[in-house]
């Protein structure tokens, strides 16, 4: 195999031995040396391809600890519904007819992103997706992923009428006039849509049945996208039979896009203990990692648990009874398994603290219990987390896209708190970037300006006091996301032996404004020592 040398760069290695450097060599898969350019060139010795990164930053390739590949695939051929491009009702209608318009009568229409806090006639009914099509069943879901709304067609297709019950945790949206409005919240999704799994009641049901050949090349197609913002490796945080079947199917055939962890959902604990089997387990390039838990709900949807009700008087909804979700930790702990558990509220973070409490309890010193999300714990409970060794594992992109939405709902004191990224590093911890994709961009750089400038979309401030260093932040979505996947000892850094996963980014981002952050991708990335990606028509002497 040939060796690369990467020169002319500023190399952040996130190595505290060797901060900084000029110059990287990878030769088979591995991280050759790091250092001085005359010393990495005469350690990769004659004949290696020189690629000189012409005062770029140089960094270990980008690593999402929360990432719904799949998911994220499906969604990269789907609708887009994101604000601002749909921005009202009508805007989503215009959309959804134009799809109608080119796709067979009786198909699925999904459109992902839908963000209609911001739509100035408020949420869109099955009524507006009625005049977008009545031959196709629609599905739009929330930005949250956790809700959607359907039209009527999509209704009927699984027989739901008016006299459909609400399931446990989970409903159908009423008017006042006790009629269907087409929302669809958290479990009541798994009654709409065609699932490939059934889940019970462990989280949303976005298993939605397609065509494996279908997945599998939507799967393929998403390698561009991700390595050019310069991810090298992501952990899908919910996994069920449906996507391990991509994944492995990919893995097999050596398309997998990027280095992929994968979470279990909670549901499938009896069936893999009963096999012995826990993460860490399987290769570099495909392996199982902690196991995913549910507590409460989301933020936007109103099911996030809070002490103090919220918006139109949300207290939040739950998953499994509190004792019933320490019983469940509790066990996948004992089986072996890292655990991560999706939190919001101040008062889920009570039971998901008790469940970790006693998952650590079993799993010893070196448990490093997630906490997905983890919306809004207590200063008191921010300090439970560093006694346990608790992971937080941050969207900050939320902050961003809805921030002016949580300080209306949740109130100063509450929102402008979310995410306290400062106090957990403060409080000694090694909380961790990510960005939730498809629930928001998938690209680094945007996630991490996110947690440097702490703004809203509108402009205004989201918790400027818990805003991280620009340096911070890039350790979040690469070193400590490592670690955060029991990895750190094979990637996460630019170390001599480790396996050769490098971006150089498009520009010097020590170097820019914060404002500039968000706009900056891969200009090369490289996998496993492979150059992968890079981008076309630019000159290194432009930066
Ligand atoms: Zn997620």
């Amino acid at each position: 195999m040939s060796t690369i040398v990467i020169t002319g760069g500023k190399v952040i290695t996130m190595d505290p031995a060797n901060p900084v450097a000029e110059a990287v060599a990878a030769r088979d898969g591995r991280v050759l040396a790091v250092g001085r350019e005359p010393d990495v060139l005469a350690a990769a010795g004659p004949g290696a391809e020189v690629v000189p990164a012409g005062g770029r930053s140089v960094l270990p390739g980008f690593i999402d600890p929360h990432n719904h590949l799949l998911s994220t695939a499906e969604s990269l051929v789907a609708v887009d519904a994101r604000y601002p491009g749909v921005a009202s009702a009508e805007d989503l209608v215009a959309r959804i007819a134009a799809e109608a318009a080119r796709t067979p009568a009786g198909q699925w229409i999904r459109a992902y992103g839908m963000d209609d806090a911001k739509f100035p006639g408020g949420r869109p009914t099955r009524r507006h997706l009625d005049e977008a099509t009545t031959e196709h069943p629609v599905i739009v879901y929330h930005v949250s992923g956790h809700q959607a709304v359907v039209n009527s067609a999509a209704l009927a297709w699984r027989g739901i009428g008016e006299d459909v019950a609400d399931p446990p945790g989970g409903a159908f949206v009423r008017d006042e006039a006790g009629r269907l409005t087409g929302m669809v919240l958290d479990s009541a999704l798994e009654l709409l849509l065609p699932v490939a799994v059934d889940i019970g009641c462990h989280g949303p049901n976005f298993h939605v049945d397609l065509p494996r050949e279908q997945l599998r090349s939507w799967l393929e197609m998403a390698a561009e996208p991700y390595l050019k913002a310069g991810v090298t490796t992501v952990c899908d945080p919910q996994v069920s039979r449906r996507e391990l079947e991509i994944y492995r199917s990919a893995w097999n055939a050596g398309t997998l896009p990027v280095r992929t962890v994968v979470m279990p959902l909670s549901h499938m604990l009896d069936e893999l203990a009963s096999i012995g089997l826990a993460g860490p387990f399987g290769d570099d390039r495909l392996r199982f990692g902690a196991m995913k838990f549910y507590c409460d709900g989301t933020l936007l949807g109103g099911t996030a648990m809070f002490g103090e009700p919220y918006g139109d008087n949300f207290t939040g909804t739950l998953y499994h009874r509190p004792e019933e979700l320490t019983d469940l930790v509790r066990r996948a702990a004992a089986a072996g398994w890292q655990v991560g558990v999706h939190t919001q509220g101040d008062r889920a973070m009570g039971y998901t603290l008790d469940a970790i409490r006693a998952a650590v309890a079993v799993s010893g010193d070196d448990a490093r219990p997630r906490i997905e999300h983890c919306g809004y714990p207590t200063p008191a409970q921010v300090r439970e987390f560093a006694a346990l060794g608790v992971i937080p594992v941050n969207q900050p992109n939320f902050l961003y896209d809805s921030g002016t939405d949580f300080v209306r709902r949740l109130g100063d004191s509450r929102a402008h708190r979310l995410q306290p990224m400062r106090e957990e590093l403060d409080a000694g911890l090694r909380p961790v970037l990510s960005s939730d994709s498809f629930v928001s961009s998938l690209r680094p750089m945007e996630t991490i300006s996110n947690a440097v400038r702490r703004r809203t979309r509108e402009g205004g401030p989201i918790g400027a006091d818990q805003a991280v260093t620009l340096e911070e932040a890039l350790r979040a979505h690469t070193l400590d996301a490592a670690y955060a996947l029991r990895m750190e000892d094979r990637i996460g850094s630019l170390s001599p032996g480790k396996l050769a996963d490098v971006v150089v980014l498009d520009a010097d981002v020590q170097a820019l404004p914060a404002d500039a952050l968000s706009g900056v991708d891969a200009w090369l990335t490289m996998l496993d020592g492979r150059i992968v990606y890079r981008s076309e028509g630019r000159a290194a002497s432009e930066v």
